[in-house]
């Protein structure tokens, strides 16, 4: 199987009720992913840190290139919401994301 993250095309980020920023507005509202996730670790709080250095941070790099790399791993939502290729917008975050 192949993901087209939406999250690097355009999709717009969130931002939990905690203040934790998350690249998509489907991963906290799929069951108890959220809460088992890296997005609700500390690097992830926007009270504690830039959106620079959150989507800098290893944990988000290492997620993104699961997706983009190695699929079968990703997370149900990522398989279920962007399993279709689409367009980019000008918010493409796959600009900002280095997952080499
Ligand atoms: S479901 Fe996954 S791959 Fe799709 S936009 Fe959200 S985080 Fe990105």
């Amino acid at each position: 199987m192949k993901i087209y993250p939406k999250c690097l095309k355009g999709k717009q980020s969130y931002v939990s009720s905690e203040g934790h920023w998350l690249p998509c507005c489907w991963l906290p509202n799929f069951g108890e992913y959220y809460a088992n996730s890296i997005f609700s670790q500390a690097e992830f709080d926007l009270t504690a840190h830039s959106i620079e250095e959150v989507v800098a941070n290893d944990a988000f790099r290492e997620f993104i290139s699961t997706l983009v790399k190695d699929p079968e791993r990703a997370p149900y939502t990522c398989k279920k919401h962007c399993r279709h290729e689409t367009k980019s917008t000008s918010n493409d975050l796959n600009q900002k994301v280095s997952y080499e």
